[in-house]
């Protein structure tokens, strides 16, 4: 298992640790700031450092194991377990994840539908809900504003999977569920306005998330709509 450093603190950018393993391209870090893909969120990418030398990271997953594998650009010169290494993630990129991956919270809070797919890049993001009628991209817009501007605290906790099974109300993405074995889970909570099982990373208030609209809204069968959003500064 790696400690993982962006639950706790998502805005940790760098780190020392110690490599645990490492073979061709990829590495295992004891402990780490980089964010695995999942939940519709990239991996982090970034740069680790150790004596004098540097290789990029280009992705960063989960392996099976509960290890965080660190994917290097190639695998000429790469650390070797007990080296020493500091690490960064490309801070521009993933604050922007943060700012669209808690602006699709927002997004879900404002059209209260069953959440079947989503995707979160730097650029754009997207939820898929489960609904029949036309999207109102101006409504969806006017009450994004208004919960960026209301500026809701972020906050998270832990639940166990008992409690969890207790509110299934709380599940609102039907393509992404919480992880089955974990024993407990993270609930994100966002002010007065969302509440849910979240793995991913989060700016601490809804202001940090500024101007986020609605780009498009596309029809992908009867009983989908999929609303794209991107960020406009
Ligand atoms: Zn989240």
């Amino acid at each position: 298992m790696s400690t993982k450093l962006y639950i706790e603190d998502t805005y940790s950018k760098s780190n020392q640790t110690v490599v645990c393993d490492s073979f061709e391209n990829e590495i295992i870090l004891d402990q780490t700031v980089f964010y695995p893909h999942g939940g519709g969120q990239p991996g982090d990418t970034g740069e680790l450092q150790w004596n004098d030398k540097a290789i990029k990271i280009i992705n960063t997953y989960n392996n099976k194991d509960g290890s965080i594998v660190h994917v290097a650009a190639d695998m000429k010169d790469i650390p070797r377990s007990g080296d020493t290494v500091i690490t960064s993630i490309d801070w521009v990129r993933r604050y922007l994840h943060m700012r669209m991956h808690t602006g699709l919270h927002l997004l879900g809070s404002v059209l209260k539908y069953g959440v079947t797919g989503g995707n979160i890049s730097s650029e754009k993001s997207r939820l898929d809900f489960d609904m029949e009628e036309p999207v109102d991209k101006e409504y969806v817009n006017s009450q994004l504003e208004k919960l960026v501007s209301e500026d809701h605290q972020v906050t998270s906790s832990w639940i166990t999977q008992e409690e969890l099974k207790k509110k299934p109300e709380l599940i609102r993405t039907m393509s992404v569920r919480p992880p089955e074995n974990a024993n407990n889970i993270r609930l994100v909570k966002i002010g007065s306005v969302d509440l849910q099982p979240c793995g991913g990373t989060h700016v601490k208030s809804t202001g940090e998330v500024g101007k986020i609209v609605v780009s498009k809204v596309e029809k992908k069968g009867k009983r989908n709509r999929r609303v794209n959003v991107k960020l406009m500064n």
